[in-house]
């Protein structure tokens, strides 16, 4: 089976639609990078911003605010931004009062230099500090340079109805907590966006509600570890107000699969030291959660998760991936994995390899390892596996998750399966695509079906990327 990505590479960059706002007086450009967890804040900024009056174009030149929301997740990432900003730097010399704003995790790392050294910006803001962002702009506006930076310990936003602007309005993210606090030694995430916290599950209900009642179908919840979700529960696992309802992360798929009966719900992202049978319980229980986990494994060696940090085994995930078949049988599963990591040898990366073997992902996100600065791995490991090392463990995992994926479309040929519609298939206007409860991507004819509609499609041909079909039952 093929999986979308979560957010595909053809949406970095991605800009808001147009909205009409009479009554606006100024214009906001907003793009945004990185994973889905910045594209959902950027639905706040925007719902922040609108709050002010600000109507969204995507005419970068006639616009009074361009914003755009970085990734520093691999050094790649940032380079792609800072590209983008010198061409924005550009735009400010016909238009001098034009602002130009840096969001989201490359705000705290490069302040200095994007605000200073570089002079690309006048405003920079981080994760946290949304709600300062009108504050700012009227700092900019009287002259100055304006940042805020600092990362918190309670924000969640809950209280903020996000725009959906960049939304087929069929499905769309909801955020449940923010930050991380695992501490993988490669990963710049806990650093670019501070402390785990979760959100109230009476709000997250509320906005899946809020959601169906507009007309959406399917809703992802989000987060950088959804299985440490607690609302009431300590980090070791006391409850911390016996007056007050707590809630773990099953408990609250539970909650919004009951409350909303009708809406598809999916999840991401699961991390295997703390996904519980329980989760896979709540799963199989209700028809309305997808079938599909995404659980990033980064490395079959043990010797590499150890100095990952990611707190698990191979013999562990072995056991989660056995579970989940048990429990959850045709659950479709994908997974990251990073290539090159500090000290990697032949030897550690055959055992990636074989663990891919043993597990044949559906689809998997592949990296090679980017040093970024300040994680432990920077910090005290050595950067020591050559580029060409990399990129050539790389193509080799590429090529057998090609193989795994084709193995697994093809045992959906003569399937059929529930698709929910959600855009015209990029290669022809004929063609109309959408997703089965595993997350496969499926093309099919467009005959009378319409985007919203849920449809049954029998798959009859496929390739390593794609699943093709044939509607046997339309308009649901
Ligand atoms: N929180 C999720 C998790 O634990 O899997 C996802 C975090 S991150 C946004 C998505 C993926 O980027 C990671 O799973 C990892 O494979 C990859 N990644 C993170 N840091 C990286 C680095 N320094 N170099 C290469 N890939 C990296
Ligand atoms: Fe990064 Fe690890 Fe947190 Fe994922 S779980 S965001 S990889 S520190």
């Amino acid at each position: 089976m093929i999986i979308e990505k979560l957010i595909d590479e053809s949406k970095q960059g991605e800009i808001f639609n147009e909205t009409s706002n009479n009554k606006a007086l100024k214009k906001l450009y907003l793009e945004s990078y990185g994973c889905a967890m910045n594209f959902s804040d950027s639905e706040i900024v925007a719902s922040i911003l609108q709050k002010e009056g600000f109507s969204i174009t995507n005419n970068i030149k006639d616009t009074d605010l361009i914003l755009i929301n970085t990734c520093s997740i691999r050094d790649k990432a940032e380079q792609t931004v800072k590209t983008r900003l010198r061409g924005f730097r550009k735009l400010k010399k016909n238009k001098p009062n034009l602002i130009i704003g840096v969001l989201g995790c490359m705000a705290e790392r490069l302040k200095s230099s994007l605000l200073e050294q570089e002079k690309l910006v006048d405003l920079v803001v981080g994760p946290d500090a949304y709600r300062d962002i009108p504050k700012l702009i009227q700092d900019v506006e009287g002259g100055q340079k304006s940042v805020n930076v600092l990362l918190s310990r309670e924000e969640t936003y809950a209280d903020i109805t996000p725009v959906r602007l960049t939304s087929n309005g069929v499905s769309a993210f909801i955020s449940i907590m923010r930050g991380c606090d695992n501490m993988c030694s490669f990963c710049v995430v806990p650093f670019t966006r501070g402390r785990e916290r979760s959100r109230n599950p009476l709000t997250i209900v509320a906005e899946a509600k809020d959601l169906f009642n507009k007309g959406y179908k399917e809703i992802t919840l989000l987060g950088q570890n959804v299985d440490s979700y607690r609302w009431n529960i300590s980090k070791n696992n006391k409850v911390i107000n016996e007056d007050v309802s707590h809630i773990n992360f099953a408990q609250l798929l539970a909650l919004v699969a009951e409350a909303l009966p009708e809406l598809r719900i999916r999840f991401s992202t699961s991390h295997p030291k703390d996904m519980t049978d329980e989760v896979f319980h709540t799963m199989a229980k209700h028809d309305n959660i997808c079938k599909y986990i995404h659980l990033p494994v980064q490395s079959g060696s043990d010797k590499m998760l150890k100095d990952m940090n990611r707190g698990y085994t191979n013999k562990w995930y072995l056991n989660r991936i056995n579970a989940i078949h048990n429990i959850l049988p045709g659950c479709s599963i994908s997974t990251d994995l990073i290539t090159g990591f500090c000290n990697e040898t032949d030897e550690d990366h055959k055992a990636t390899l074989d663990l891919m073997s043993k597990v044949k992902f559906d689809f998997a996100y592949m990296f090679y390892y980017s040093e970024r600065p300040g994680t432990y791995a920077e910090r005290k490991l050595s950067d020591n596996v050559e580029l060409e090392i990399k990129k050539k463990r790389l193509s080799e995992v590429i090529e057998l998750q090609h193989s795994h994926s084709l193995e697994s479309n093809k045992k959906s040929l003569g399937n059929t399966y529930k698709v929910l519609i959600e855009k015209v298939s990029k290669k022809s206007v004929e063609n109309l695509c959408g997703r089965n409860s595993q997350n496969s991507m499926i093309v099919f004819d467009k005959g009378n079906n319409k985007i919203g509609d849920y449809v049954d499609v029998i798959i009859e041909d496929c390739t390593s990327a794609t699943l093709l079909g044939r509607v046997i039952k339309s308009n649901q």
